[in-house]
């Protein structure tokens, strides 16, 4: 197992599934605070870590959600939105070797408590990406998250405002209460976004129904979907020959569908069955900072606990850079940096 951890921990990775706001660095939280003023569950690093992250399955994927309250602090300036999106790419290459990242955030809620103007911060996001491309071996993309909680009218103002900076943004992603906000809700919504070209990934059976999955697949017709993980209870195999057929890339993020008890252990995550079944899966870390994991942890706990081999595991590569929503020359200069 100690060669596994190592080669692992050297080989190139791709991340498509990953939040701005779950990447918040511990040490970064405590500065924050200081210079905003704004108030911690405790100042004591060990207890704050406690409160911060989630290391044991949480009651509900609500109560998981409740826990980026923190994070959301953290994104008090223009200046806290650059440092944070900075320090996000460089634990992604530094500690995990990722050669191919889509960081994706939602303007709602990252950046409406602080009231930042979303052009203003998307625009240091964006530079700040372009910069490390620069500088580092990596390639990297923003995705505009829609939070479906926040209502259908804040998911359309979202989609204009994506619509309005097409040059910066890879994509498109609904996020959070599936099951409050049905996928046939968006679907006149999401029409500008196919018209604009801009690629849809939408959160779906991460938790609810597994007819979710296939509801959003025929309502929205994204090309990959984020956890998709209810799609194996369907017995009868119908989701997921559908998630098939339709092409979808799958975003799975294991340690976290644990953690949001979207599956009952580490396990029972269909990560396996759906590679078998002959759907593109790829590999993420979520939120890594709240939910304690990263890209090392993930392909472990994928080869260790849920029996796929290394070979398996540079397949889901093939499918990231296949399904990635970046330009094809900088998926073509990932593919060469993968190794593939
Ligand atoms: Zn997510």
């Amino acid at each position: 197992m100690e060669k596994t951890a190592d080669t692992i921990l050297a080989m190139p990775k791709a991340e498509l599934h990953r939040h701005i706001e779950g990447c918040v660095r511990l040490p970064t939280i405590l500065d924050l605070a200081a210079k905003y003023k704004f108030n911690l569950p405790s100042a004591d690093p060990a207890e704050l870590d406690r409160a911060y992250r989630l290391r044991a399955p949480g009651a509900s994927l609500a109560a998981v959600l409740g826990m980026f309250g923190l994070a959301q602090a953290c994104f008090a300036s223009y200046e806290a939105v650059e440092r944070i999106t900075f320090e996000a790419l460089e634990d992604a290459y530094k500690k995990e070797n990722i050669r191919l990242l889509e960081l994706r955030y939602s303007p709602d809620f990252m950046l409406g408590r602080a009231g930042l103007d979303w052009q203003r911060a998307h625009d240091l996001i964006a530079a700040v990406c372009a910069r490390f491309e620069k500088d580092y071996r990596m390639v990297c993309g923003v995705i505009v998250i829609a939070s479906r909680s926040y209502g259908l009218e804040s998911a359309r103002r979202t989609i204009e405002f994506a619509a309005a900076n097409k040059k910066t943004v890879a994509g498109f992603d609904l996020a959070d209460s599936e099951s409050d906000y049905p996928p046939a809700l968006y679907a006149g919504a999401v029409k500008q976004l196919h018209a604009e070209g801009i690629p849809l990934t939408v959160h779906s059976g991460e938790e609810g129904h597994y007819s979710q999955v296939s509801d959003t697949i025929k309502a929205l017709a994204p090309r990959r979907i984020g956890h998709g993980v209810k799609a194996a209870e369907d017995r009868s195999g119908a989701t997921v020959e559908l998630v098939k057929k339709a092409g979808v890339t799958i975003e799975t993020n294991p340690w976290s569908n644990y953690l949001t008890r979207a599956v009952p252990s580490v396990e029972a995550h269909p990560l396996k069955s759906f590679l078998a079944a002959g759907v593109k899966c790829t590999i993420g870390a979520d939120d890594p900072e709240i939910l304690a994991t990263d890209l090392n942890n993930e392909y472990r706990l994928a080869v260790e606990r849920m029996g796929l081999s290394l070979e398996d595991i540079r397949r889901t590569l093939r499918f990231a850079v296949e399904g990635s929503f970046l330009s094809p020359d900088r998926r073509q200069q990932a593919a060469k940096e993968l190794g593939l």
